[in-house]
Formats: C-alpha cells, sequence, structure tokens
C-alpha cells in the first residue's frame, strides 16, 4: 500500500462535523447545569461525556484496519527512536497470548516489543501495538503482575484511547488528512498522557481481562503495592507525567485502592 489511507466512507470533511461538535458542546454545557438537582452529578457528568465522545467518534469513524495501517506506521517511526531486544525474563509471549485471546477488538493486530531502557514503564500506541520496557520487567516478580501490565496496555486499545484521541486532534485540526498526516498527528500525540479517567477505566478493564484469562487478581494489587514504595522514592516532583504507571495522576496508592 502507498501513503493513501482508505478512510471509512470518506468522513473526513469538517466543516459540518465542527457545526455539530458545536451543537453537542452547547448539549453538553446545558446538561452540566441540570445536573445540580440531581444526586450524583460527577456520575450523571461522565455518563453525557460519554454519549458526547461516541458522538464524536462516530463523526470521524476510523475502521480497525484504518487503526492498524497507522499503528504499524507510528511504530516505524517509534522504534526507529528505540533500542529493541529480546525478553531476558518472564515467558512474556506465552502471557501475552493467553491475554489477547479473551480481546474483543479481533480485528486489531496486538502485538508488544520489548524496549531496552531502566525506564520502569510500558504504554501502548494505536492498532494494538505495545512496549514493554526491560525496567518493568527487571521491577516485576510475578506472572501475574506482568498479566496485568499487559492487560492494562491492551485495554487502552480495546477501549480506544489511543485512536480516540488522533480522532479529536483530527477533528480539530480541520484536515482531510492523508496517512502521513494522520500518522504525524498521532507521533507527537502517543506520548501524551491518558486522563485519570482513561487510567481507572484500563485498570478495571484490565483487571477483568487477566481474570478471564486465568491469572490472579493478586498480581494487579501487589504491583501497585510495590510501585507506591518506588513512587515515594522517586519524590511526586520527579515523577514523570508521561509514564503510564509512574504517575502524579493518579498515583499508584489510589489505582491500588480502586482495584482492591
Ligand atoms: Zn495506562
Amino acid at each position: 500500500m502507498g501513503m493513501h489511507l482508505q478512510l471509512t466512507k470518506r468522513t473526513w470533511s469538517f466543516q459540518p462535523a465542527k457545526n455539530i461538535v458545536k451543537y453537542l458542546i452547547a448539549i453538553f454545557l446545558v446538561t452540566s447545569i441540570n445536573l445540580k438537582a440531581q444526586d450524583d452529578p460527577i456520575n450523571e457528568l461522565l455518563k453525557t461525556a460519554d454519549i458526547l465522545n461516541q458522538t464524536l467518534l462516530e463523526l470521524t469513524a476510523l475502521s480497525d484496519e484504518d487503526e492498524n495501517q497507522i499503528g504499524e506506521q507510528l511504530d516505524k517511526k517509534i522504534t526507529g527512536e528505540l533500542r529493541l531486544t529480546k525478553e531476558r525474563k518472564f515467558n512474556v509471549r506465552s502471557i501475552f497470548n493467553k491475554l489477547v485471546k479473551h480481546v474483543e477488538r479481533k480485528k486489531i493486530n496486538y502485538s508488544y516489543k520489548i524496549v531496552d531502557t531502566d525506564e520502569v514503564n510500558a504504554y501502548a500506541i494505536a492498532g494494538g501495538k505495545m512496549y514493554i520496557n526491560t525496567g518493568i520487567l527487571d521491577f516485576l516478580e510475578t506472572e501475574d503482575e506482568l498479566a496485568f501490565v499487559i492487560a492494562h496496555e491492551i485495554s487502552h486499545n480495546e477501549l480506544k484511547h489511543c485512536i480516540k484521541r488522533i480522532q479529536y486532534s483530527a477533528l480539530a485540526s480541520s484536515l482531510d488528512p492523508n496517512l502521513g498526516e494522520i500518522v504525524q498527528l498521532a507521533y507527537n500525540l502517543y506520548s501524551m498522557p491518558y486522563s485519570k479517567y482513561d487510567e481507572y477505566e484500563a485498570d478495571d478493564n484490565g483487571v477483568k481481562l487477566m481474570k478471564k484469562a486465568g491469572f490472579n487478581k493478586k498480581g494487579a494489587v501487589s504491583f501497585f503495592t510495590k510501585l507506591a514504595k518506588l513512587e515515594k522514592e522517586y519524590g511526586i516532583d520527579k515523577r514523570d507525567e508521561v509514564n503510564d504507571f509512574i504517575s502524579s495522576h493518579p498515583t499508584a496508592e489510589e489505582r491500588k485502592e480502586r482495584i482492591k
């Protein structure tokens, strides 16, 4: 394939979409004001935000094939800057395969690469690709802990967190982009932190996924217990904003309490 992406139904016509977005934001604001009288305004607000998100996603629909293709191109750009290595601890392949059997998005080409760096981190990009640092493999002690980390990263794609950001960005820029431009947008975005809401959602889905694959949820709890200690050592000022795990938002402690 060349650099031209077959976008689903050619829906990348953004002028009408932008007007709809303004309309949706207006509805969103009115709904938020009405929420004052309700019992659980935060939850209601999140539900409304979800409907808004869903509608925006439909406006810029990308097929799973489009997403896989974006992932392939983005992976080439990213791995050019990384030192890849072979796994030297745990049978990562076997744990990964067990988890992938239970994904909902069957057409996404889930895969992983091991990156040779001490940083305790793992991260996912659109199209199901995941990078696991040797730093986090050294840090982990059990297969259940690793299963949670991988399940969490898979979940960012299961829940479309990765592709959603690219879609919003394309929508905001009023482009009718070709693949090269979308990949560039994706590249600018991929290392940005997820929202606290997305992280919690990926934790929840990650726990469900690891259980389906026969792993023990205790792995998630012990992982966050150790991570909380590491965060203390780092100090809040040295936590990396873009690290998917050692972050000030949300902290490992908060995430552990939720999972429990
Ligand atoms: Zn995450």
